[in-house]
């Protein structure tokens, strides 16, 4: 398993993580198989989605925010809205391992998904030969 360690910069953010997860893919030495990309926290997510254009991001986020309720939130730390919007993203994703690379679509990144930052992150990286 790779570790990677971000440090987020805005309360809601994405941020493009495909290069490292290939880079964790190279040092894997895996050739053909998964890659289990998992975030082991409960106010941020990871998600596929389009990288090419930013603006695709800031929609995703302004949508989630936008799914928020009007109600009273009862956990006192004060991220409550966090923690919904997380559980309603992945914790994970795999993706396809071939000739020692991801195999994602054209247009496909692999974003974290950053609920209540600023805060250092980590994402941990498993390659499964097939
Ligand atoms: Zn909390």
């Amino acid at each position: 398993m790779d570790r990677i360690h971000l440090q987020t910069n805005r309360r809601r953010e994405l941020v493009d993580i495909t290069a490292f997860v290939n880079q964790a893919v190279g040092a894997s030495g895996v050739e053909e198989g998964l890659c289990l990309v998992y975030v082991p926290h409960t106010t941020a997510g990871v998600l596929i989605n389009e990288g090419a254009d930013p603006a695709v991001g800031e929609d995703i986020l302004n949508a989630l925010g936008a799914l928020l309720p009007a109600i009273t939130f009862r956990h006192r730390e004060g991220n409550a809205d966090a923690h919904v919007l997380a559980s309603l993203l992945n914790s994970s994703v795999v993706v396809p391992i071939a000739e020692s690379a991801l195999q994602l679509g054209t247009w496909q990144a692999i974003f974290f998904v950053e609920l209540d930052g600023p805060r250092r992150r980590e994402v941990r990286v498993t390659c499964l030969r097939a």
